[in-house]
């Protein structure tokens, strides 16, 4: 079969102190420190081989995240951008959807045909974490498109217990844009555990704002929109992408260079502040100030966007304003794929508006390259 293969050279940075566990597992904890002149070919590979738990999954879409881009692009050493933890070479692509092909004796619940979405955490389900309830917090974690071969694939072998039906959704939206929606259930998911998980959600009524609507900001819009917000206001520099989150429900959208946001926020709550903040820019240290300012009391924000680096924090304003901040990762558990599931089989989150552009697997390094113009809701892979 073909995949888009991820080929780098392990050259740890000087500084970079490599643990016993990085040389054993072969996987960098902060791959940006790691990962040096990468290349991304579509090559042939052997298909795929399935375990007794598994299943082998024909590939119909596989979306391209910012964490592909972060493998594209590289600083002026050579090193990947991409901060996380990884292992090369491996196939990339994570968020998918596809068709049961195949599978392993002891698989009950799925069946040839079943069309799937796939979890992008291969949580161990035996360390304490994952005992404890907190798969997200894996400490055995493996990632599809990341330690382990990914989707922009022509197939993938996973364990059966990482997927989830979507029947549902080819239902509703049909067979080809289903799987283009279906694919969209991981970043949801994302939000999703952010919002309604990790922060406990909001009120029917509260207002929302949502900050940066690069694909998960735009997934956090809709699942406010979805769960009964009473306001939601977005920021977002890219001139497409606001267009794009109002299309998903947000009904202001400012350009957070034009506008000042926490006088945006105070306009539009006659000074009460927001109830509910979602920082999906990746840029806290700008952000978090803005939201602090536009608090509510009794106001709740969530970090689910990425960025190693500090941030200042008026901690008075959460005392005041009985805030609260949240700090959320992963998408694993808590029923949060399937009641992402269900929520777009039922209209009442429709993402399609953000499907942008449509790219063959041979022409899976062009999607990830026009990407980096940041100008796409979300691009898909369909091999
Ligand atoms: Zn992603
Ligand atoms: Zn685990």
């Amino acid at each position: 079969m073909k995949g888009l293969i991820l080929e780098a050279t392990w050259e740890p940075k000087k500084g970079y102190e490599v643990t016993d566990w990085e040389k054993k597992t072969g996987k960098a904890v902060t791959g940006s420190s790691v990962w040096r002149n990468p290349n991304l070919a579509v090559k042939e590979k052997k298909d795929p081989e399935i375990g007794p738990s598994d299943v082998r999954i024909e590939i119909k879409a596989c979306g391209v995240c910012g964490s592909d881009i972060h493998f594209y692009e590289t600083d002026d050493q050579g090193y990947i951008l991409y901060p996380g933890l990884t292992r090369f070479p491996c196939i990339i692509g994570h968020e998918f959807a596809g068709r049961v092909a195949e599978c392993g004796k002891a698989v009950a619940d799925l069946k040839n045909g079943d069309p799937v979405t796939v979890e992008e955490m291969i949580w161990c389900g035996y360390c304490n974490p994952c005992r404890n309830g907190f798969p997200n917090h894996c400490i055995n974690l493996e990632e599809l498109g990341f330690t382990v071969d990914g989707a922009f694939a022509e197939q993938i072998a996973v364990g059966a217990k990482y997927c989830w039906k979507v029947d549902k959704i080819l239902e509703r939206f049909g067979d080809e844009k289903g799987y283009e929606v279906a694919a969209l259930s991981e970043p949801s998911s994302v939000a999703y555990n952010g919002m309604f998980e990790r922060a406990g959600g909001f009120r029917p009524g509260a207002f929302v704002a949502v900050f940066g609507t690069g694909p998960i900001g735009l997934a956090a819009v809709g699942l406010a929109a979805a769960g009964g917000a009473g306001k939601i206001v977005a920021f977002e520099v890219s001139e497409a992408r606001r267009a794009l989150a109002s299309k998903v429900g947000a009904e202001h959208v400012y350009d957070p260079k034009d506008t000042a946001a926490h006088e945006a926020l105070l306009e539009h709550s006659d000074g009460e502040g927001f109830d509910f903040m979602v920082e999906a820019a990746g840029a806290p240290h700008l952000t978090i100030p803005e939201m602090e300012k536009a608090l509510a009391i009794n106001g709740k924000i969530v970090q689910i966007g990425r960025a190693a680096q500090k941030v200042p924090m008026y901690l008075e304003a959460f005392q005041v304003r009985r805030g609260q901040v949240f700090g959320a990762q992963g998408h694993s558990g808590h029923a949060t794929f399937p009641n992402v599931v269900r929520l777009v089989a039922s209209g009442r989150l429709d993402l399609s508006p953000i499907i942008t552009a449509r790219f063959g697997l041979d022409e899976a390094k062009q999607a990830i390259g026009r990407c980096t113009e940041r100008c796409d809701g979300k691009i898909m892979v369909k091999p």
